[in-house]
């Protein structure tokens, strides 16, 4: 391949490889995630080419055109990032198996029950807000205890871990410290647990080095792959 997606799509695995071996890790622990969310088809079937098979998306319509529309290329799955209304677990079912954005027990219970009826299964990570401050979405950490012995009563759901985006900032010190929260949250979870919860899925383009030195186990990374992002496409 020599394309130009996939020499950046090469370039952040070197980097991420770079990273692990600064750190002292395997880099087979971390995966690269393409978030293609607003690409054109086209540019996933670049990526396709370059040898991604999973792609992460923010919206479920748009995840779910996407899919449609690549289904004869490739055996691909599909991962969702962003925020998902309850109203919205139907297709975020169908298409997508996992969903790193799990944020309450009205969402746990809605995709338990679509997974029930579609016979479906789904992977899930829990969004936690390090960064009180500037994040919307994701549970306070405090809430984690409770919300993930809450989680065993959804049976078709499978908890993998922790989620986070940093605040965004050209300083490394408070991101560092978003996702040292994000893994030493994961670590009380793990004794609580005797193990369990692999993920940790942090690091985006600014500051997926940074996420790796700091235990990152997916970097969610969409403008170092694929270019700047084109204006969002309107809902479908
Ligand atoms: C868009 C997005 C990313 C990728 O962002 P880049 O800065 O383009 O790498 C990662 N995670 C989430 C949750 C996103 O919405």
């Amino acid at each position: 391949m020599s394309g130009a997606l996939a020499e950046r799509l090469r370039a952040v695995e070197e980097r991420v490889a770079a990273a692990c071996a600064r750190a002292g890790r395997d880099s087979r622990q971390v995966r690269v995630l393409p978030i293609s969310k607003t690409q054109p088809v086209a540019a996933l079937e670049e990526a396709v080419a370059a040898g991604c098979r999973r792609f992460g998306e923010n919206r479920v319509q748009e995840m779910a055109a996407k899919a449609a529309a690549l289904a004869g290329s490739a055996d691909l799955s599909w991962t969702l990032v962003g925020h998902l209304q309850t109203n919205k677990a139907r297709d975020a079912v169908a298409w997508a198996d996992e969903l790193q954005s799990l944020d309450s027990l009205r969402l746990a219970a809605a995709l338990q029950n679509q997974c029930e009826r579609q016979d479906r299964r789904l992977d899930v990570l829990i969004e936690v807000n390090t960064s009180a401050e500037t994040s919307k979405f994701g549970l306070p950490p405090a809430d984690l205890p409770r919300f993930t012995a809450q989680l065993a009563a959804f049976d078709r759901l499978r908890p993998r871990g922790l989620m986070t985006v940093a605040l965004p900032s050209p300083d490394p010190e408070p991101v560092a410290a978003c996702f040292s929260l994000l893994s030493a949250w994961r670590e009380r979870l793990r004794e609580r647990d005797g193990g369990g919860w692999p993920e940790l899925s942090m690091g985006m383009s600014q500051d997926f080095e940074l996420a790796v030195a700091c235990g990152s186990t997916c970097v969610r990374i969409g403008t170092a792959v694929f270019g700047a992002r084109p204006v969002p496409v309107p809902e479908l």
